[in-house]
């Protein structure tokens, strides 16, 4: 449905009719993906540095892909590549593609997306379970046997995986990103003021508060939806899964209402500050 899926088909169209670029593609693949798996071991847990380095890494997978292709490549196909790349305005890629790419590009981008978080990404919640282990009353984080119900210790370090997980998407979708940011800005601001009002009807005025940014951020997922289909949310679905079992109930009916809105791990852990204090 996305745009990017409609240059992909096409690419893939060109693809199927030339065994020569088919097997410089297939190269660039192989030795892109490589290149990926080597920056994300070194980059450990670190993920803003790891986003930094693939940023660069990318173009120069697709430049030294563009310098092999090129010559395989026909005017006409590569005029109705670049029509379908102009398409693209606002995408996460679209000036990565624009600047570097050739036919094919969309695919090897795809492709070295799919190889991330293999490593990082699980080890993220495992290093935060382990932190949780002395703590832990509950036996999760200890022996890995789910409880009925999290304790707090095992709650805290899930929550913060799962935070942890919804910043490294948004860090794919620019567009969802800057407007999650504003609404979460603005929710928590409400929340400190309606808790600096110390009457009755603080909490009420508190509920109202997260209900709008509730409200604000599906809007906001459903505006970028192009943006949200090209993420893989399964990990930050299972990581909502787990925080549903928290015994802490705030947190908990936040992961409930999560559903598929990029945010709402961010704001259950607003609405904790807000009913617990910090
Ligand atoms: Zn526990």
């Amino acid at each position: 449905m996305s745009a990017l899926k409609d240059v992909a088909a096409y690419e893939e169209s060109v693809l199927a009719g030339s065994a020569r670029l088919r097997g410089i593609h297939a190269d660039a693949v192989r030795r892109g993906r490589a290149a990926v798996s080597a920056a994300e071991a070194e980059a450990g847990t670190d993920h803003d540095a790891l986003d930094d380095r693939l940023d660069a890494l990318y173009a120069d997978v697709l430049d030294d892909y563009a310098a092999r292709a090129s010559q395989e490549i026909s005017e006409e196909q590569e005029q109705a590549w670049l029509r379908a790349i102009a398409d693209l305005q606002g995408h996460a890629w679209s000036r990565l593609l624009t600047a570097h790419g050739v036919l094919g590009a969309a695919r090897l981008l795809m492709s070295l997306d799919g190889v991330r978080g293999t490593g990082a990404r699980k080890a993220e919640p495992d290093r935060r379970l382990a932190a949780a282990a002395r703590t832990c009353v509950c036996g999760y984080a200890t022996d890995g046997t789910m409880p009925r119900w999290l304790c707090q210790a095992c709650s805290h370090a899930l929550s913060a995986a799962w935070v942890d997980e919804e910043g490294r998407l948004l860090r794919r979708a620019p567009g969802l990103q800057a407007e999650v940011a504003g609404i979460l800005d603005a929710v928590g601001s409400e929340i400190s003021a309606a808790r600096a009002l110390g009457t009755e009807d603080s909490y009420t005025v508190e509920e109202a508060a997260l209900s709008g940014a509730r409200r604000r951020l599906a809007r906001a997922n459903r505006r970028h939806r192009d943006e949200v289909s090209r993420l893989d949310l399964t990990r930050w679905r299972e990581l909502a899964g787990l925080v549903r079992r928290s015994s802490m109930p705030t947190m908990r009916s936040e992961a409930r209402r999560a559903r598929r809105r990029l945010g709402m791990a961010e704001l259950s852990r607003l609405a904790l500050r807000g009913s617990g204090g910090r």
